[in-house]
């Protein structure tokens, strides 16, 4: 039995005095923790919300999003958390295709809550942060006693995360107590050591996304460790915490770790204590891992999983890893790469490879993962769901769309998103590569990579570049370099120089919103 709440719930029982959260020289107990959830599950239940409904999560990085997310799961209810960055439009999707009855939200963004509620089931708003119209203070809110946590069984839902949706309408996972359970528990097997009460884990990783949710916010709680919210991504207060409180333990985007390479005092800082550095969301250029651990002498380590896979699928470790890996299976987890077909294809000996020296349709398939941290499937999406699974020799399969290869060590390879494969004159190019050498480049902050429609070749490439500050380069000494780099049909044709890219939160590139720009030029 893996259940999410009582593996906490014996971790609180042993260690009660132990800090949980340290949040703006508060420190929160997990005793004093633990009894906020039970008196917010009391009064979640007083207001209607029964085992099985779902509650929205409307809050920034802060300890009621904690409190929340373990009060709601002792209610018996499934966290549906949302983006504190969303707006109305992009909530009331998710509020009316969960069926949501209530929504803890931040004071200031009571009314997108209450400009969706009309066409949704919320009965009960409470604001974190202040009053606001229609919603119950947080504090006010909480019931006089605790309640005792209902029972749920492994296979009932306690997330229901909704995907980054760069593309498409975002699909509600659900992900069950099983496998948050399990991944929970599970989190710390890359590491050398697991996570353990000594353990201070930087929260800045949003908690509404799954790597946040999981891999930090729930395996530093069940580990007994203490976690420091941060509610937005900022390097230079990330820096200083890390130093000032001598966190051990960092989770970040790889966008995070370019924003703290590229700051000016990086170099000042002391990160000696960190035992334990992660990359994951997207691909890290290996330029980024290394300059990394060249200025902080700590090792950065990548990872990979999905929100379907709650999400570690993948992870490089202390004393096996390969940089330009997203690592190998972590134990428990089946993973291969296959082609259209559902056949294996070929391991190369030893990657990552030269591509010059393979032709890639050869080796690059899609990566399938199977395990008990993959979720029970899409919330009312039949469609999706037969998409996205695959029974064989005895598994479910599940589809990441993501294509790589692997090697005969097991180490597995991302080269890009299927959809994010360029097609230019009859070929192949994953934009990953580009963005790669890009990233080479001593004058380049930050890059990336699309598929602009072009008349002759179908697509052709085009590189939005972030020169650094005090760059002296000129986009066509970019296109230079790079043609004298690689192969000339995946050269950027065209690259543009940009102040800024545009980000998910979770810090992957949102790569539609370059083509709709460059469509509407
Ligand atoms: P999400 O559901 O938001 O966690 O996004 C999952 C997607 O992020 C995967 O399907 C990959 O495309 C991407 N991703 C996560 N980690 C990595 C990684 N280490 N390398 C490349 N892509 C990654």
């Amino acid at each position: 039995m893996t259940n999410l709440v009582n593996d906490v719930a014996e971790t609180v029982a042993e260690h009660p005095e132990q800090t949980a959260i340290s949040f703006r020289d508060t420190d929160i107990s997990y005793e004093a923790f633990w009894h906020r959830t039970g008196q917010l599950a009391a009064a979640l239940r007083d207001a209607g919300v029964e085992p099985g409904d779902r509650v929205g999560v409307y809050l920034p990085n802060l300890p009621q999003f904690v409190t929340s997310y373990y009060g709601v799961l002792r209610a018996g209810g499934a966290v549906v958390p949302m983006n504190p960055q969303y707006k109305a439009r992009e909530i009331s999707h998710m509020l009316e295709d969960s069926e949501a009855k209530a929504v803890v939200a931040l004071s200031d963004l009571v009314p997108f809550v209450r400009e969706a509620q009309d066409d949704t089931n919320v009965e009960q708003i409470v604001s974190v942060g202040g009053d606001a119209d229609g919603a119950t203070e947080f504090d006010a809110f909480l019931a006089d006693e605790p309640m005792e946590t209902v029972e749920r069984d492994d296979e009932d839902v306690a997330a229901q995360p909704y995907t980054s949706g760069t593309t498409g309408t975002p699909k509600g996972v659900l992900l069950t107590h099983r496998n948050l359970g399990w991944m929970t528990r599970h989190a710390g097997d890359v590491m050398e050591e697991d996570y353990g009460p000594e353990d201070k884990l930087l929260g800045v990783l949003p908690l509404f996304h799954i790597y946040g949710m999981t891999v930090v916010m729930n395996a530093g709680l069940y580990n007994g460790s203490t976690y420091y919210p941060l509610p937005e991504w900022d390097a230079e207060t990330a820096m200083g915490l890390i130093q000032s409180e001598q966190l051990t333990i960092m989770h970040g985007v790889p966008a995070m770790y370019n924003d703290i390479i590229n700051h000016p005092d990086a170099g000042d800082y002391d990160f000696s204590s960190l035992r334990f550095v992660n990359s994951g969301g997207s691909s890290c250029p290996v330029e980024v891992i290394t300059r990394f651990e060249e200025i902080f002498g700590v090792e950065l380590y990548e990872g990979y999983g999905l929100t379907e896979t709650s999400p570690i699928t993948h992870a490089n470790r202390p004393g096996a890893r390969r940089k330009g890996s997203i690592g190998q299976p972590i134990p428990g987890v089946d993973a291969k790469i296959v082609d259209e077909d559902f056949e294996e294809m070929p391991r190369v000996e030893e990657g990552p490879i030269d591509e010059e020296e393979y032709d890639l349709d050869e080796i690059v398939g899609e990566v399938v993962v199977s395990g008990p941290n993959v979720m029970k499937g899409y919330h009312g999406r039949p469609g999706a769901n037969e998409e996205a699974f695959t029974e064989a020799d005895g598994k479910t399969w599940f589809h990441t769309e993501d294509l790589g290869y692997w090697d005969e060590d097991d180490y597995f390879y991302v080269i890009d998103r299927e959809k994010h494969m360029i097609v230019t004159g009859g070929y192949n190019v994953y934009p990953r590569e580009v963005e790669e050498l890009l990233f080479e480049h001593e004058d380049v902050a930050d890059a990336a990579v699309v598929g602009i429609p072009d008349e002759r070749r179908g697509e052709t490439v085009k590189a939005f570049v972030v020169p650094k500050p005090d760059a002296d380069v000129t986009p066509e000494e970019i296109k230079e370099y790079c043609l004298e780099q690689m192969a000339e049909y995946k050269h950027p044709r065209q690259v543009e120089f940009v102040e800024e890219l545009p980000r998910t939160t979770t810090g992957k590139v949102q790569k539609f919103e370059l083509r709709e720009q460059e469509e509407a030029n």
